[in-house]
């Protein structure tokens, strides 16, 4: 059985399981169910529900657009995660409640605008900003693996995001390549915060207090919260994971990946990967971008924080594309 995304969080250390693979977001629905028009009773709103965008642990998501006063087309086009109100799991509902109150107070180009929630026939509606291309999960698993332009782009988009969070003490937890959504022109957008947590500063030494939550998605977990005794985990857990993410979208699968969770989870405590071989994986992976990936996954106190990752001699000394074009979901661009 694969692990579904709500039991992400727990940690089971000796558990067999399937090679730890993210969701397939393409997924088709489970059912045909056609999803009524939705009303935000409050601000006296409908929106009309269109194509199914994919699943997750405990949302459904569908194109949205605003109906004017007349009940035409207003062309405003969103995504409608709707959550069923009764949700089963305790840890359901904390998820949903930590991405509403995260969320909602996170504005920035790279990370999924979070325009507003309401109750309609008992599911609660969230209407965020539509990513009609997908995710980097997405693309890579569709192309094998992407360019060092486009993984220069997508890098810098997302530490100016983890840059914004960190700097609102916000910690996301669970940056991985199907959290990092594509909107129409191809910029990231980081979306999911339920396993997002919000730090509080110790007043006397202004430095971070550590989390002490168990959580994270396995193959982009960092050591320092599998780590027995544990001291806890701060904002750091996220730059551990720019590696991963870099190494994925070279690779197109993470560094530690396994055939059960406990090697994944052995691998990580030891930060024991491989490059692959040049005939499993074919892509020409530059030795700055093997430098930083190393520079990353280290421990905490040695990770290099969002400025010091963009000034990486990988992006100074690499072309940077201004642009990426949608066909790049299925097709490997040509650099000049
Ligand atoms: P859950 O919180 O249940 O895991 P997700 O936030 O992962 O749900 O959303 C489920 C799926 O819906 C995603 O994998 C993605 O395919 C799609 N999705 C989510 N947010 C958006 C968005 N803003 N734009 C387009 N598709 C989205």
């Amino acid at each position: 059985r694969a692990p579904s995304k709500g039991e992400k969080a727990v940690l089971k250390p000796a558990q067999p399981a399937k090679p730890m693979k993210e969701r397939d977001h393409a997924a088709a629905p489970p059912t045909l169910v056609v999803e009524p028009d939705a009303l935000d009773g409050e601000r006296g709103e409908r929106y009309a529900t269109g194509g199914f965008l994919g699943k997750g642990g405990f949302a459904i998501c569908y194109e949205g657009e605003l109906l004017d006063r007349t009940s035409r087309r207003s062309g405003h086009r969103f995504a409608l995660k709707i959550v069923k109100t009764q949700m089963a799991q305790r840890k359901m509902e904390e998820k949903f409640r930590t991405e509403l109150q995260i969320h909602s107070k996170m504005h920035h180009p790279n990370i999924v605008e979070f325009h507003r929630a309401f109750t309609f026939q008992s599911s609660t509606y969230i209407v965020l900003e539509l990513c009609s291309n997908g995710s980097v999960m997405d693309m890579v698993r569709r192309r094998k693996y992407l360019t060092p332009p486009e993984i220069r782009r997508y890098t810098i988009q997302l530490c100016g995001a983890i840059k914004y969070m960190h700097h609102r003490n916000i910690i996301h937890r669970d940056l991985k390549m199907g959290n990092l959504f594509l909107d129409e022109h191809m910029n990231i957008k980081v979306g999911d915060f339920g396993l997002a947590a919000i730090l509080m500063t110790d007043k006397e030494s202004h430095s971070y207090q550590r989390r002490m939550t168990l959580c994270g998605t396995p193959n982009y977990i960092a050591p320092e919260i599998l780590e027995k005794g544990r001291k806890g985990h701060d904002h750091r857990v996220d730059f551990w994971s720019v590696g991963v993410i870099i190494y994925a979208m070279f690779c197109g699968s993470p560094p530690f990946q396994s055939q059960t969770q406990e090697e994944i989870y052995r691998k990580v405590a030891k930060r024991e990967y491989d490059w692959p071989h040049l005939s499993k994986c074919p892509n020409d992976i530059p030795n700055d971008a093997r430098n930083l990936v190393s520079s990353l996954l280290v421990d905490a106190d040695s990770r290099p924080d969002a400025d010091e990752i963009v000034s990486h001699p990988f992006f100074t000394r690499g072309y940077i594309p201004d642009r990426i074009d949608p066909c790049c979901r299925k097709l490997q661009p040509k650099w000049p």
